[in-house]
């Protein structure tokens, strides 16, 4: 009490509120971690305080409870189960928030030992899990990397670095500052690191958490000191030549790691650098429009990826990912992916016997990345153990290969004499049934290691002694119901039934307890009641202390395993890579295989020709409706003299799909896949630009046609003749005549300008009279049937042009009431005779649209709006300065 007293003194005279020393430990380390949530170890529960505890339970939708006071208020708090952390935590990192974890980093025996009867157990905060930190693997999608990126700019120009915690991989490229959000959109980062101005600029991205982090982190100088510090090397060399950004990029994302991880040794490969121009660029919305990893709905199911993924194992699908997120633009190295899928094609059994080995292969770089992270357990060796061995089985099925990948591939697979040695010793050291986690034990198979086995037979026979002791004192006391057993409390005890107990023993005599046979009462519940003996006490401690001990043997060579699994390290890497690129080829050729895929012909020059080309996701879509209809395969030739075509038809006949299969089928090629159409010859594409349909992007303060625009301008600004463009209804989102002059200038601009490779469909079939005069472009359209009144959608792209959009008739497919539809048709036929007539192109084309078009003619402008009768003298001057002003802008 006199404590408290001088304490409250203390306070009052602080002026502030009195906590308990644990309180105050907690304050301290929410104090160093203000921006987290602080999971406070307290035995078996992580404790939340104050607002935390607030903001938890209401996110979590557990209990909101108290301990103590703070200045006369009960402190909030809220408990979660330590075993279950995982649940709970992954709820709050998807809720946007950050985790710090405080751990106790000493027993209560320490404590005593080191401070006395009240002394508080030491704990520190021994992580911060954010969402691109998280590597636990229940809050890990085992299909896709989970990254964490950080941008370095200097002057609008800098770099972009990414790293993944739980599979080691470190990148680094170069970009200019308006392509940080294409390049995040496939990435698909969860967390970026950003300069507090920089994160001011930055638009917010769906799902992207931004950390802001100081300005003096992101300097070249401590990047290459964090690189060497890192890879433990002089120089940096042997990496590559890293730039001044690449350098502030990788330092300030290394920098973050070992704040979070609270550790300067942690599981990262050295950094690859990421060359742009090798590379086929795709900008955010092109990847949005062709739906190439989500539907235009936000959903997996339903896009390209998940239509044409084949791969058995995460790693594979994960390599798969990233192989859509940078579709290569070199020749070489393309055709390089497309011999190994070549190779799996012609080799069915050994691509189906390594598929069938790689289905049950674990996910050898997520175990690694735990272990050497320091929170792998025994089924992590074990995965270690397995997959290795599934490698040495698939290695001698690429014996006979052609393919450079895939020779590349086997030469990975060769395991050193360390790494077999290593699988050996798993072999022998590890049991059949593994648990979780280290502290449960038992993962050390017998036989392994001399002391551990004459621990177990001790714990072996102890338990034998214990069942005989339980025989002796059933008979004994009379009571055959008397059980002998264990809690981690009482360790082990003697239970009867509350009745039997009172008759068989006096528990309150003190002269019972001399005799070590005689029974000590432990316990009393309502339905049983606990005793020992001195003997069973004896032999408790015998057990437990052989328990302990063998546990602490287990942990160590658990612990020698990991130091010997860390000389290998890179090896198992290796391995990893290779089973993932194998996973990758077989499956573009198990696709290949059953949906008639063919190779592309990949090469430098400007050809772009698809015979018989397919949609793959509307063509299966066709199939799983059980439709009759058949997917209608279409020749799509743009060459160096026919660039551009111009596909008019009516609604609902395949334009956009016909559009979006070619762009889909570059794409595909340039990931190194079979294509599907009966042959195609595609002159290496630099960049893909689509442009499809419309969409709001309201939370960016974007109208329909705003974004049409931005997307518009941004294509006709970085097309180069290597480009392929899919422009699908250009100027649909206002008036018709601002509509139709926005798309047959950026048309004209296209051909003349750009020079690139397009596809441009349109409903203003007053667009096809420029077929006379943009030389390299040619029209075709969407055949149809008419029949009985009704038209039938053949589906077929043929040479030509469109007379009608038929619109009304697919609004009377879509059940558009008949009297709605009656006077549509007259508005329409009112609207035909009156409609701008078909020399509307050579009043264009004389008028406006010279090769560099006229400047905008304000002078003009201002003087036909001019009513001299409305003006007063005043007004009269003004405007004849203005005009004379006009004047002289129009001249300079
Ligand atoms: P709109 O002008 O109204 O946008 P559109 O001409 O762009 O229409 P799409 O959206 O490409 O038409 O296609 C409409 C439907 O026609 C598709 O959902 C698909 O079911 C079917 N379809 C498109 N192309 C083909 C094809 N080649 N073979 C078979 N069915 C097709």
């Amino acid at each position: 009490m006199a404590t408290q007293g001088a304490l409250q003194l203390i306070a009052d005279e602080l002026q502030q509120p009195v906590l308990t020393p644990m309180m105050q430990q907690y304050t301290d380390v929410k104090k160093a971690h203000p921006d987290c949530l602080v999971f406070y170890r307290m035995g078996d529960f992580y404790e939340l305080f104050f607002d935390d505890a607030v903001i938890a339970s209401k996110i979590l939708d557990i209990a909101l409870t108290k301990r103590g006071k703070t200045e006369g208020t009960d402190i909030p708090m809220c408990g979660i189960p330590f075993h279950a952390y995982e649940l709970y935590m992954g709820k709050l990192i998807r809720a946007g928030h950050r985790v710090a974890i405080c751990e106790q980093i000493e027993t209560a025996d320490e404590a005593k030992a080191r401070g006395g009867y009240k002394a508080l157990v030491k704990r520190e905060v021994i992580r911060i899990v954010t969402p691109g930190t998280v590597t636990e693997d229940t809050l890990l999608d085992a299909r896709e990397n989970n990254y964490i990126a950080c941008a370095a700019f200097k002057n609008a120009e800098g770099s972009l670095a990414w790293a993944d915690l739980s599979t080691g991989e470190l990148a680094v490229q170069h970009l200019s500052q308006k392509d940080l959000l294409n390049t995040l959109s496939f990435l698909n980062p969860k967390e970026l690191l950003l300069t507090q101005s920089d994160a001011a600029k930055t638009s917010k991205l769906e799902g992207l958490t931004i950390t802001e982090q100081p300005d003096a982190r992101f300097s070249a100088d401590n990047g290459e000191h964090r690189i060497k510090q890192l890879f433990q090397v002089q120089s940096l060399d042997a990496f590559g030549q890293f730039n001044a950004t690449d350098l502030a990029a990788l330092g300030a994302l290394i920098d973050y790691i070992a704040l979070t991880q609270k550790s300067e040794n942690f599981n990262l490969l050295p950094p690859q650098i990421h060359q742009a121009d090798n590379l086929l660029l795709i900008d955010a919305a092109t990847r949005r429009n062709l739906e190439l990893t989500q539907t235009l709905q936000g959903q997996k199911q339903g896009s390209l990826f998940d239509m044409v993924d084949r791969t058995v194992t995460s790693p594979g699908c994960r390599l798969l990912a990233r192989h859509f997120s940078a579709p290569l633009a070199d020749t070489k190295a393309i055709n390089a992916r497309l011999d190994a899928v070549t190779w799996f094609l012609d080799n069915t059994t050994a691509r189906q016997k390594i598929r069938a080995l790689l289905s049950s292969t674990p996910d050898l770089e997520r175990a690694l990345a735990r272990l050497s992270l320091g929170r792998g357990g025994p089924r992590d060796l074990a995965a270690l153990r397995d997959g290795l061995s599934q490698a040495q089985q698939i290695k001698p099925l690429l014996d006979r290969t052609t393919s450079d990948v895939l020779k590349n591939a086997a030469s990975q697979l060769n395991l050193s004499s360390d790494i077999v040695a290593f699988i050996d010793d798993l072999n022998k050291g590890l049991n059949s049934e593994l648990p979780l986690l280290t502290r449960d034990g038992g993962f050390i198979a017998d036989g392994y290691s001399a002391a551990l086995d004459e621990l177990r037979s001790l714990q072996r026979d102890s338990k034998t002694i214990i069942a005989k002791l339980q025989a002796q004192y059933a008979h004994a006391s009379g009571i055959p119901s008397l059980k002998i057993k264990h809690n981690l409390i009482l360790g082990y005890f003697i239970e009867v039934t509350p009745t039997v107990a009172d008759k068989a023993f006096n528990t309150h005599d003190p002269e019972k307890g001399r005799d070590s046979r005689l029974f000590i009462h432990r316990q009393s519940l309502a339905t049983s009641a606990r005793f020992t003996t001195v003997e069973l006490a004896d032999l408790d401690k015998k057990i437990s202390e052989a328990d302990a001990r063998a546990l602490d043997i287990e942990l160590r060579l658990f612990d020698e395993m990991l130091k010997k699994l860390h000389m290998i390290n890179s090896g198992i890497r290796d391995t990893a890579e290779a089973l993932a690129v194998l996973d990758v080829a077989a499956a573009w050729a198990d696709l290949a295989a059953t949906e008639r895929h063919t190779r592309p012909v990949i090469d430098n020059s400007l050809e772009f020709t698809v015979r018989k080309g397919r949609h793959p996701v509307v063509e299966a879509a066709l199939r799983t409706k059980s439709s009759p209809q058949k997917f209608v395969a279409n020749d799509c030739v743009l060459t160096d003299t026919q660039r551009l075509w111009l596909l008019t038809g009516p609604n609902m006949a395949g334009k956009s799909t016909f559009l979006r299969q070619n762009a889909i089928i570059a794409f595909m090629a340039q990931i190194g896949a079979y294509v599907p159409a009966e042959s195609a010859h595609i002159g290496v594409v630099d960049r893909l630009f689509s442009r499809v349909g419309a969409a709001d992007d309201l939370a960016q303060g974007k109208s329909t046609f705003m974004v049409e625009m931005v997307e518009t301008a941004a294509i006709v600004h970085q097309a180069t003749e290597k480009s392929l463009v899919i422009l699908d209804e250009i100027g649909r989102g206002t008036a018709t005549f601002d509509g139709l002059s926005i798309a047959w200038a950026t048309l004209e601009h296209l051909h003349n300008a750009n020079k690139c490779r397009g596809l441009f469909a349109t409903h203003y079939h007053e667009l096809t009279t420029l077929e006379d005069t943009l030389n390299d472009m040619t029209c075709y359209t969407l055949n149809v049937r008419e029949w009985q009144g009704d038209i039938v959608f053949l589906h077929e792209v043929v040479k030509g042009q469109a007379n009608h959009s038929y619109g009304i008739h697919v609004a009377k497919l879509a059940g558009m009431p008949n009297s709605l539809l009656g006077r549509a048709q007259t508005i329409l036929k009112e609207l035909e005779a009156h409609a701008i007539g078909a020399d509307l192109h050579d009043k264009i084309a004389t008028s406006s649209f010279a090769e560099t078009p006229a400047p905008y003619d304000a002078l003009r402008e201002t003087l036909n709006a001019l009513k001299p009768d409305d003006l007063s003298p005043r007004e009269a001057l003004d405007k004849l300065f203005e005009l004379k002003t006009l004047l002289k802008d129009h001249n300079s």
